[in-house]
Order: structure tokens, then C-alpha cells, then sequence
């Protein structure tokens, strides 16, 4: 019974593809600390940890363009500019061979942080959910097909406030490639159509301030631009 549903049923969130047509949001994984410098800046050492993930709601993406309300409950927003990949055939278990056969395509995504908050968690042992997985807090530019811009591997990755570069690395800095990251993931979760994987971001996070324009570019890729509301 299609008509049952006791409240309003959610709609499905889409990104935009480039040349036509929507990709539907199933889940969201993100890598952490998959650029060195950025692993550093965060105190750690990037050299001897395993890729580890956390998600964000599907909900938590919005499309480039958008004037977004500022967070309520930081004064630590974080801006980390990430290439997503795309996923558009299931599987688990998938070897690193055959990894990149199950991508539809690639965008470019913000993964927006509460710093404070995060911080708070990290010390207290405490999941970061909700430093993580806010509304809105996953930004993100139209998906490009593989058919469109192949799979970039490198390429400049940068981070713009208010047109000044706060961000800038290089997709042949990740410590875990794409192919790994999708093999790795994969045996812990079945991956579907309709998920995105964020694959962390180069080191230059900052804080951002109500106000302020987010102009996010993968060379290659595309762009993602925000603006956040005055508070
Ligand atoms: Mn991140």
C-alpha cells in the first residue's frame, strides 16, 4: 500500500549530473585524514594509520549554489574541500581491480565541520556524528560521469574564501586512492547506487564566519560554491 505512510514520506535527495539527469543520495561516506599535510595539521602521524570512515546523512547534501543558514551550536565551522566519488553498481568485498568499474562519476563536495564540537568528541571518545552530520553539511557540485572526466587521480584541489585560497593540494596526494578506499569500505559495507564517498581533504582548513563564500574547484572535476547567511 503505497498510500499508508502515517507521515509525510521523505523525498529522495539528488545531485544534479552534468548534461542531464539526477543521481539519487542513498548514503555518504566519508575518509578521514587521507592527505598527509592534513593528517599532520590534525596531529597525527599519516603514515601509519589504515583508511577509517564516518557518514553523513543523505539529507545533509545540498546543492551548489545554495545560501545556506550558518550551523547553530559552533564558533569552529570548518570548510574541508573533497573529491566525491559517485558509486552506480552494488557490491561488497570488491577487490581494488574492479573497483573503479563500480563508479558512476565524480563531484566535488564540502565536507563541513564543526571543529569544537569534533574536538569535544575526539577527547571524550564520543562518535562525531553530529560534528559531521548536519543539515547541510555536505555541499556538493553536479556529478560528472566517468564517461564525462574519466577517473581523476591527480589534479589541483583547492578551497576558496571569500576568493582567497585557504585549501590547496593535489589529487596525487591521497594516501589511499580510490580504488583502495571503494575496496576497503567494501568489506565493511555492501555499497549501492546512489552512494557518495568524500575522500578527505588537503591540508588549509580554516574557520569560516557568517558571511562568507565558499568557492571549492577539483581541476578536472568541477566546482562547489556556498554562501553562508549572516547570522
Ligand atoms: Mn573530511
Amino acid at each position: 500500500m503505497a498510500d499508508d505512510y502515517v507521515v509525510p514520506v521523505p523525498a529522495t535527495v539528488h545531485l544534479p549530473v552534468a548534461g542531464g539527469g539526477r543521481f539519487p543520495i542513498r548514503r555518504i561516506y566519508c575518509v578521514g585524514r587521507n592527505y598527509a599535510e592534513h593528517a599532520i595539521e590534525m596531529g597525527h602521524d599519516p603514515d601509519r594509520e589504515p583508511p577509517f570512515f564516518f557518514s553523513k546523512p543523505a539529507d545533509a547534501v545540498v546543492a551548489s549554489g545554495s545560501a545556506l543558514r550558518f550551523p547553530s551550536m559552533t564558533d569552529d565551522l570548518h570548510h574541508e574541500i573533497e573529491l566525491v566519488v559517485a558509486i552506480g553498481t552494488e557490491g561488497s568485498e570488491i577487490s581494488e581491480d574492479e573497483a573503479l568499474d563500480r563508479v558512476y562519476g565524480y563531484g566535488v563536495g564540502l565536507d563541513m565541520t564543526r571543529r569544537d564540537v569534533q574536538a569535544t568528541a575526539k577527547k571524550m571518545g564520543r562518535p562525531w556524528d553530529l560534528a559531521k552530520g548536519f543539515d547541510a553539511s555536505a555541499p556538493c557540485g553536479p556529478i560528472r560521469s566517468v564517461t564525462d572526466v574519466g577517473h581523476p587521480s591527480a589534479g589541483a584541489i583547492t578551497l576558496s574564501v571569500n576568493g582567497e585560497v585557504r585549501q590547496s593540494g593535489d589529487l596525487a596526494q591521497q594516501i589511499w586512492r580510490v580504488p583502495e578506499v571503494i575496496a576497503y569500505l567494501s568489506r565493511y559495507v555492501s555499497l549501492a547506487p546512489g552512494d557518495l564517498i568524500m575522500t578527505g581533504t588537503p591540508a588549509g582548513v580554516t574557520r569560516v564566519q557568517p558571511g562568507d563564500e565558499l568557492n571549492g574547484v577539483v581541476e578536472g572535476v568541477g566546482e562547489v560554491n556556498v554562501r553562508y547567511l549572516d547570522r
